[in-house]
């Protein structure tokens, strides 16, 4: 039987919560979330927790913060002034934006508030520190085509989407 390892692309059903039962995200109800195994593109917790798994598996897999998201750090949340940010987006707590890091890369940030004519920015993922509870279903599993394997991610049923 075919079970899940390295350069294989899973099909899974999924649903997330947090320590007080409360949905996070889920897909039932719309397409099941395709991934390559082996590339980073879920949070390594449940990435090692499919490793030798089949289509049919149900499992309930708990993830620590440290393999989920990440731990919070509190160095991650900064305070500038809402004129450094373009005058048109709209500063909704919540939103993700992108910053340049150091390197000179987009890292993703999270608005958190408008305080004044201040804007406090938290480079921490929403989920880091949280402990992640996720119900599984494998619907799916199949080698992953070439061109997946070079770009490192799932192209679906539906062709190329970037
Ligand atoms: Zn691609």
């Amino acid at each position: 039987m075919q079970t899940v390892s390295d350069n294989k692309v899973v099909t899974m059903h999924y649903t997330l919560r947090d320590d007080a039962g409360e949905t996070i995200d889920s897909s039932q109800g719309h397409e099941p979330l395709e991934y390559l195994h082996g590339a980073g593109n879920i949070v390594p917790g449940l990435e090692k927790a499919l490793a030798g798994r089949a289509v049919g598996d149900k499992l309930t897999v708990r993830v620590e913060a440290a393999e989920g998201y990440g731990e919070r750090d509190e160095r991650g949340v900064q305070r500038v002034a809402r004129k450094q940010l373009p005058p048109d987006m709209p500063l909704k707590p919540g939103i993700q934006l992108g910053a340049r890091g150091p390197d000179g890369q987009m890292v993703p940030v999270w608005l958190k508030a408008v305080e004044g004519d201040q804007v406090v920015l938290d480079f921490n993922h929403p989920l880091a520190g949280a402990t992640l509870h996720f119900e599984v279903e494998l619907v799916g599993l199949r080698e992953a085509t070439l061109e997946e394997l070079s770009h490192g991610h799932a192209h679906g049923a539906h062709g190329h989407h970037h």
